[in-house]
């Protein structure tokens, strides 16, 4: 598999919730998100619920396709240099695709 081109899994997303939520809120701007983004690295969560009982929503766990726009619990990413977190794609859409090319 080439480096640039990744499973990634709702899973590895709500792995990562911690991270970009300090990503976006960074440490000092506002005691309630370091509260929150305390609780996300004391508590792990490792579950949509868990993650929902700290910051009140589900939206942080969610993965999308960039093709189809529907949820998704797993896509392939393809890093590149055009889009900052790369371009997300799923089974149906990769399939479709491959489809074009064998025509
Ligand atoms: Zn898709």
């Amino acid at each position: 598999m080439m480096d640039n081109i990744n499973l990634l899994t709702r899973q590895d997303v709500i792995a990562g919730v911690a991270e970009r939520w300090r990503e976006q809120y960074p440490a000092g701007i506002s005691h309630d998100r370091d509260k929150i983004y305390e609780r996300l690295v004391a508590e792990k969560p490792s579950t949509v619920e868990a993650v929902k009982a700290i910051i009140d929503n589900d939206s942080w766990t969610i993965l999308e396709c960039d093709v189809c726009d529907e949820r998704r619990d797993a896509v392939v990413m393809f890093d590149n240099r055009t889009t900052e977190h790369g371009t997300r794609i799923c089974q149906d859409c990769l399939s479709a695709g491959m489809r074009e090319l064998a025509e």
